[in-house]
């Protein structure tokens, strides 16, 4: 079938194309979206009137009806079932999490309509300057600020969530003394760890370093209840009674409960997902943005379980083969002169390597390359003193910022930016995290006698036993899944590694190594980080122990786990070193070097697979940043004078 335009993928950059692809007046375009819809089971008590579009009643009318499904549920161990019944493998590729293992690194991504939205920590965190400038991406003040005005039009105002409940127009970075109990308590336990751990780091043990950021609440993509006054209201068409002032979480009819569990799925519908931009869309200022699929008369066809295999460059424009899972499997082809690529880092790296290595596209030979693990890291800190009921509230609230130093005193600790947040736990991983804490690092919980699980000693059993019955005269005795993290605090870190490693195809599957004489773990910010989050655990009690997370040196020999992969299709202003340039533009590796227009017509890449370095931050904002960039130029929206976002 011949569109005018084609995106594929749901995240981030295809949202934005999507957008950006209505906002140029384009009336025929196909979205390609391998995953399927995924919602949340609850209903609001009281729904806004007139209520949103159903995605449920949508899918049930198109030919062939339409998957959905809802996010994994329960907050105890029976939730876990429903998780795993979530995982994408081989017999259930409509899964929501994909968990790909590669050699030295495991990365966990989405698959779904909204891509990463779906389980992502809503967390917006710009880069520094001087991060940004180190990989050689450009970015300006005004990106930034259009990507942000994109999340907040499109999707709903960034908040900061950082206390126990909603406090409405007061200044929650600072709260006075009085209110200080009002911070929930892990956020409140960062802010001081950092104030007593860092000034020690940097005289004890001589590390030299600036703290780029004092501890400060993280904005994120979640409705606070809030009613703010300066969020203009929607007015509905000819009302004749003036708008009460309100907040978005009253025209939305939520807010965020800080049940803890964003990665899960929200169930009081509170997260700004993209999957809610594309079928129902959000009002700003009086305006609707988004809504594409919800609307008959769009021009947006979105097509669910529609895996993207090959691009092939034909007269005009590209061919685009995809799987469709709606009609068992079969390949489908469908054509246009605009292709927008917005597969995520593994899925945009597949496609694309394998249409190269088909013949089908040449690529430039800086293909797969500058693959970042952002600096990923966790590591946990058990026995905190006072607790920090760690399955409570958004999955991140806070963070700090710091910055290792090279001049006047080299060390191996030189040059490099860190990124330390909170992170929550779901209450229903809290019997696994506890109980594989407790068997892998039983030391660290020495000064404890009682546990729930498993059975590590006679005395543990024991208590297991008596747990089975009622007896309310032990207040010690573990009772709720949110006692059982009650003493557990978890980091989320950030930093820079040197983004050396490549991707390749293996057969017809992705892989992913680095050189030989540089495997991933031994990369240096990694050592950084543990020696401030164990400097952080220090001041979290007097019992409180810093335990790494269980790949890193128990099981898995220095595995990474990452949620923030980047690069393969790096940005760089020639054929020689990059796969797009700052525009997003795929280079075309046919034409000679020096070639006046050495792109591909008409085929851009716009995810997380151009940037082509590690950030040392959450990269969502970093990659609408990038995208929109792209998608202007590569539309003229600007020189046709469409204010996009
Ligand atoms: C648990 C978790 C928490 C996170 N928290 C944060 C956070 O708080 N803040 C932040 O900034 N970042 C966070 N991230 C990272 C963030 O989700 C990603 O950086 C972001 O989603 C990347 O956007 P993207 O547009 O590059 O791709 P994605 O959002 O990954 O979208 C790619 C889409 O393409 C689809 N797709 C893939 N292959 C194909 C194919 N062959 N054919 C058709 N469709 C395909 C996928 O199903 C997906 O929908 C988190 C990630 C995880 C896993
Ligand atoms: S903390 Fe709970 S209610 Fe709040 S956004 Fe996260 S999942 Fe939703």
């Amino acid at each position: 079938m011949p569109y005018d335009a084609i995106v594929i993928g749901t995240g981030f950059g295809g949202t934005i194309a999507t957008a950006a692809l209505r906002a140029a007046g384009k009336t025929n375009i196909l979205v390609l979206e391998r995953g399927t819809w995924w919602i949340t089971p609850e209903h609001l008590g009281k729904p806004p009137s007139p209520p949103p579009p159903s995605v449920p009643n949508y899918a049930a009318s198109q030919t062939p009806p339409e998957k959905v499904q809802y996010w994994p549920r329960p907050d105890h161990d029976r939730g876990l079932v429903d998780l795993l019944a979530a995982m994408r493998r081989d017999g259930n590729k409509d899964g929501l999490y994909q968990y790909t293992r590669f050699g030295q690194v495991d990365i966990l991504t989405a698959n779904g309509v909204g891509g990463g939205s779906l389980i992502y920590s809503n967390v917006n965190l710009r880069p520094k300057p001087e991060v940004l400038n180190g990989i050689g991406l450009n970015l300006t003040d005004a990106d930034f600020a259009r990507a942000r005005l994109f999340m907040e039009k499109y999707r709903g105002k960034f908040n900061k969530i950082v206390t126990k409940i909603p406090l409405p127009g007061r200044n929650v970075d600072k709260l006075d003394d009085a209110s200080d109990y009002l911070y929930l308590d892990r956020s409140r336990a960062l802010r001081d760890a950092s104030r007593n751990a860092l000034p020690k780091l940097k005289t004890e043990l001589g590390v030299n370093f600036t703290v780029l950021d004092e501890w400060a609440p993280l904005e994120l993509s979640v409705l606070e209840y809030d009613e703010d006054p300066t969020v203009p209201p929607f007015v509905p068409p000819n009302d004749p009674k003036p708008p009460k002032p309100v907040g978005d979480a009253a025209g939305a009819h939520t807010h965020c409960e800080r049940q803890g569990r964003c990665i899960l799925g929200c169930l009081p519908a509170a997260r700004h997902t993209l999957n809610k931009t594309l079928f129902a869309g959000h009002k700003y200022q009086g305006q609707k943005y988004g809504g594409y699929v919800s609307d008959p008369n769009s021009g947006v066809t979105l097509a669910p379980q529609s895996k993207v295999k090959t691009i092939k460059r034909i007269a005009n424009g590209y061919e685009v083969t995809y799987e469709d899972g709606r009609n068992d499997d079969q390949d489908q082809t469908a054509t246009a002169p605009v292709v927008f690529v917005a597969a995520g880092v593994l899925g945009t790296n597949e496609i694309l390597l394998r249409s190269h290595d088909h013949g089908l596209l040449k690529l430039s030979e800086a293909r797969g390359s500058h693959f970042s693990t952002n600096g990923d890291f966790s590591g946990f800190v058990v026995n905190t003193n006072p607790p920090v009921w760690t399955t409570r509230g958004p999955i991140n609230t806070c963070h700090i910022g710091v910055k290792f130093e090279d001049a006047g005193m080299p060390s191996q600790f030189t040059g490099t930016w860190i990124t330390v947040e909170d992170s929550g736990i779901p209450a229903m991983l809290a019997p696994f995290v506890r109980g594989a804490l407790e068997t892998l690092d039983p030391q660290a919980f020495a000064n404890q006698v009682k546990g729930l699980w498993p059975f590590d000693d006679l005395l543990n059993l024991l208590n297991k036993i008596r747990n089975l019955f009622p007896h309310t005269s032990d207040p010690a005795n573990f009772q709720t899944e949110a006692e059982m993290l009650s003493d557990i605090f978890y980091f989320n870190c950030m930093g820079i590694d040197d983004a050396s490693g490549t991707f390749t195809m293996d057969g017809d599957d992705l892989d992913l190594n680095w050189p030989a004489n540089k495997p991933i773990w031994k990369n240096p910010v990694f050592g950084q980080i543990e020696k401030v989050l164990r400097a952080l655990a220090a001041e979290m009690g007097p019992q409180a122990q810093y335990v790494s997370y269980p790949l890193w040196d128990k099981f898995g020999d220095h595995k990474l786990v990452i949620t923030h992969p980047l690069g393969g299709c790096p940005i760089a202003p020639t054929v020689a070193d990059g796969v797009v340039d700052d525009f997003g533009r795929v280079f075309d590796g046919n034409k000679p070097p020096g070639a006046a227009d050495p792109f591909y017509p008409g085929l851009f890449v716009v995810d997380g697979s151009v940037i082509p370095g590690a950030l040392a931050v959450n990269p969502t904002i970093t990659i609408a940043a990038q995208a929109i960039k792209t998608v202007d130029n590569a539309l003229g929206l600007t020189a046709a004078g469409i204010a996009f976002p």
